[in-house]
């Protein structure tokens, strides 16, 4: 099984928040790849590291501000409704 053929798996167990790979393919490849291994261990950490943000934090706004976001999605799209 080739990496990139893994990715989206890789990508789903850690968005999945488990600390193994559910499927034994991934599993086995995991075991064996370096390339794979630290992949997996970047995403998880990415995800640590993004779950610890409150989401209202994340563009330096200190609360949700739909007006805000309505005006800039106007400028950048030139649409006047
Ligand atoms: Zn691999």
């Amino acid at each position: 099984m080739e990496c990139e053929q893994l990715k989206f798996d890789l990508v789903a167990e850690t968005l999945a928040g488990r600390n193994g790979p559910d499927s034994p393919v991934l599993a086995s490849h995991v075991s064996t790849c370096e390339r794979c291994r630290r992949e997996r261990a970047e995403l998880h950490e990415a995800v640590r590291l993004l779950s610890a943000v409150p989401p209202h934090e994340w563009d330096g706004v200190p609360e949700p501000d739909p007006e805000r976001a309505i005006a800039r999605l106007r400028a950048d799209t030139g649409l006047s409704c």
